[in-house]
């Protein structure tokens, strides 16, 4: 199929945009949104909203979609009960008639919003993953993530399961979707019968790697059985699952293998158990880190094959396609943070597409939280029919002071409806605390977003005014019909004796290295900001982002010869910098508790792995020639450092608005400057985008 393929021609992606010919059916560039729980799934009004989610992708140009997972059945996803037993919330499942309904209305409206789009729906079994008291798994062997111990499926249990899996793909198939992925990976039930870990059954089901792998097998021979030929049918299968004493090089070939003869239309590759202790898809992993995995499995077969993680603009999806990596590229976030990727790219735009940052803030944090998903850089996604930048009827000349990301949201939404912005900022740039976050290892792509944000201003027309710091007089004299302050911050300064000793500094110095730092370093506060100053001064050689050498190291992954999991056996080596370091809090939490839920994991280990000495309960006592003094549990400590970071929170930037209050000049606050606690970059751009919608 793919051999026979000619490129498609186009000006600045080829192999993007070249079609795929199925044999049935073709698929009209290689593009695939990868499969999201987004929590809309489970919402009263959530198929509309699934619809109007899908549609905006679909229209933007994505060549197919993979929806968040479903469960063929109840065992396999979440029932969570409430007091009396009774089912309080149920995650989304399709293994009836009444429950395909819903689907239509999201597979019409993909196919009305862009006939040639495709979309396929996830069949997700959770196995021991999921969260119900009837959870099933090949063994009862309990994750080190899960809530239950799974109850081992007998032969009856099995073949239900198989059945159930059918039948999910039939109902599919009936709802108008183009195809099914399977999910074999990420530790949820196809991918346990895999693992002998997780699979110790002696019967046929388990025992040598051909039992194991019977299960999957059979789920795919009697999905295909189910649903005929000319319908797509994709299995997710864990290349290089990062697992201690999990999948060997030679299973993972070999289950392509056998996929391929029991009918799958597309294999595609997946890198991660959720319970592995290698980040995948976090900011700090490189990009497209993990194609060359994809490229031995392609090797293997000869229908197309899908890669992913971290591949997050076209040049990148087109570079991993020119090294036939891959056949297709799946980008998942990307489709949040820009429903327009395809279409930008398209036009020879990319300079415009909104970049996925992978800071999982409002993405996988809040799927794993039960929050319906969004995105960081754009708070439309799942959002869609509440959110909508609609042009104004009553255009206003509107002054925006700061260029954070709270004023930048705010300018660029105000003028895309139509208003006439003046964005004003009394520093040489524009991003605010970005141009602090971009310079930390592992956050490099945070550029992006000052990229995109600067070429939206020029593109909206935006009057920009940097190195303007404007009082009162300034918003007098510019007659404006509306004024936002979003000026953000001011860094905290707590109050302990000794504040002010020449050793103590703020994190913007520490940062920006405006000042030089000793070898003994305590780090006051242990927030974001705290964990991040940390990283930077403990941080040696490139940043593990920039290069896959480092962090295959830094996380302990063999790439070449793929040893079991890509991680059996090789210790990761950190790289630091030589110097001690203490990051503390006066919380009596674990240090970093606070961090998100999906990456907070990394910093811990990272930090940890550095020698970073991280002190909860303390109490400042003072700071002297000496060093700073502390109370940890009454018990008095002198930590002999040269340096003290202060990373002890942040407080609002008002005294604009007060001014402007008190001279009877209108005006809203937004972001940092109107709350700091528990403010951050994706709290600023949702209250600014909301709030420049309605003016
Ligand atoms: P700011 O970003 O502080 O912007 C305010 C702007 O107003 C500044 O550019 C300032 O120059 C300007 N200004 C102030 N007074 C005036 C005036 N009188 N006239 C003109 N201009 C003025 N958040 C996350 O969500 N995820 C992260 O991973 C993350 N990492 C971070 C890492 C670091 C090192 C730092 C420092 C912050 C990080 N944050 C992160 C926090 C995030 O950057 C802030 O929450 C966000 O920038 C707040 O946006 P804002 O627009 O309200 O304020
Ligand atoms: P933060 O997360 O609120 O942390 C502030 C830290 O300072 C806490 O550890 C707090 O712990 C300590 N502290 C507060 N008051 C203090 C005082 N008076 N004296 C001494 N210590 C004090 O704030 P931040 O680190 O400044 O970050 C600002 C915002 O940016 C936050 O919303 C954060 O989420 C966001 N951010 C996010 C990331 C990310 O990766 N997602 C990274 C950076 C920043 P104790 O009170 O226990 O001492
Ligand atoms: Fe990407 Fe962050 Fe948006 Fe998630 S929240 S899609 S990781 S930018």
């Amino acid at each position: 199929m793919e051999a026979a393929t000619e490129l498609g021609g186009h000006a600045h992606y080829p192999r993007l945009f070249t079609p795929l010919d199925l044999g049935f059916t073709t698929l009209k560039n290689r593009s695939i949104m990868g499969s999201m729980h987004t929590g809309l799934e489970e919402m009263p009004d959530g198929f509309d909203r699934m619809a109007a989610f899908y549609a905006e992708r679909a229209a933007g140009g994505i060549g197919m979609i993979i929806t968040g997972g479903i469960a063929p059945n109840e065992e396999g996803g979440i029932v969570v009960k409430d007091e009396q037993g009774n089912p309080a919330f149920s995650a989304s499942k399709l293994n009836n008639d009444q429950e395909a309904q819903g689907h239509r209305r999201v597979t019409d409206a993909v196919h009305k919003a862009a006939p040639d789009a495709k979309i396929c729906m996830q069949i997700l079994h959770m196995g021991p993953l999921a969260y119900n008291d009837q959870l099933v798994a090949p063994s009862a062997v309990r994750s080190r993530i899960a809530a239950y111990t799974p109850l081992e499926l007998d032969e009856a249990g099995i073949e239900k399961q198989i059945a159930d899996h059918a039948n999910c793909a039939k109902l599919a198939q009936r709802a108008g979707y183009d195809g099914v992925e399977i999910i074999g990976s990420a530790g949820y039930l196809l991918s346990t019968f895999l693992v002998e870990k997780t699979n110790q059954r002696t019967d046929q089901w388990g025992g040598s790697y051909t039992n194991r792998m019977r299960f999957p097998l059979e789920v795919v021979r009697r999905v295909r059985e189910a649903v005929g030929d000319d319908f797509i049918v994709i299995f997710r299968i864990a290349a290089m699952d990062m697992l201690q004493g999990g999948m060997s090089w030679d299973e993972v070939a070999e289950l392509a293998r056998e996929l391929e003869s029991a009918g799958v239309t597309m294999i595609s590759t997946h890198f991660t158990w959720h319970e592995s202790q290698v980040p995948t898809i976090a900011t700090m992993v490189p990009r497209a880190a993990f194609t060359g995995v994809t490229h031995r499995v392609r090797n293997e077969v000869s229908i197309p094959v899908i890669t992913s993680n971290r591949i997050n603009t076209p040049e990148v999806a087109e570079s991993v396609l020119a090294q036939e990596d891959a056949d297709l590229v799946s980008m998942a976030r990307p489709m949040l943070a820009d429903s327009q990727f395809m279409r930008k790219a398209d036009a020879g735009a990319a300079d415009e597409i909104n970049t996925c940052i992978a800071c999982n803030q409002a993405c996988l944090d809040h799927t794993f939280n039960f929050k319906t998903t969004s995105c960081l850089v754009n708070p439309r996604a799942c959002h869609e029919t509440l959110l909508n930048y609609n042009p104004t009827d009553n255009p206003k000349s509107v002054a925006v002071v700061g260029a954070g990301p709270a004023g930048l949201a705010y300018a660029t939404v105000a003028a895309e409806r139509g208003h006439r912005v003046t964005l004003f900022d009394a520093s040489g740039e524009v991003g605010g605390q970005f141009n602090l976050a971009k310079q930390v290892p592992g956050k490099e792509e945070f550029h992006e977003t000052i990229r995109y944000y600067k070429k939206q201003l020029e593109k909206l027309g935006v009057d920009v005014r940097l190195n303007t710091r404007v009082d009162v007089d300034t918003i007098a004299a510019g007659n404006f019909d509306h004024t936002m302050v979003a000026t953000g911050i001011i860094p905290r300064q707590p109050d302990i004796p000794g504040i002010d000793h020449p050793m103590v500094m703020g994190y913007i110095d520490a940062i920006n290295g405006t000042r030089p730092i000793g070898k003994k370093v305590a780090v006051i506060g242990a927030g974001g900001i705290g964990f991040d100053v940390t990283d930077t001064i403990t941080h040696e050689g490139p940043s593990a982002a920039l290069d896959i050498d480092v962090f295959a190291k830094e996380w302990g992954v063999d790439f070449e010869n793929h040893p079991r999991g890509g991680v059996t056996g090789v210790e990761p080596v950190v790289a630091k910098a030589d110097r001690e370091v203490w990051l503390m809090q006066r919380k009596e939490t674990k240090v970093g508790r606070g961090l998100g839920k999906t990456t907070g994991w990394t910093h811990r280990l990272t930090l940890g792995r550095r020698g970073v000495n991280m002190l909860n309960s303390v109490e400042y006592v003072g700071i002297d020639d000496a060093g700073l003094h502390l109370l940890i549990g009454n018990q008095p400590r002198t930590l002999d450092v040269d340096t003290v970071i202060i990373c002890a929170g942040q407080e609002p930037l008002r005294a604009l608005h007060d001014e402007l209050q008190a001279r009877d000049i209108s005006s809203e606050l937004v972001g940092g400057a109107e709350e700091a606690l528990e403010l951050d970059a994706k709290e600023a751009i949702n209250q600014a985008s909301w709030r420049a919608a309605m003016i």
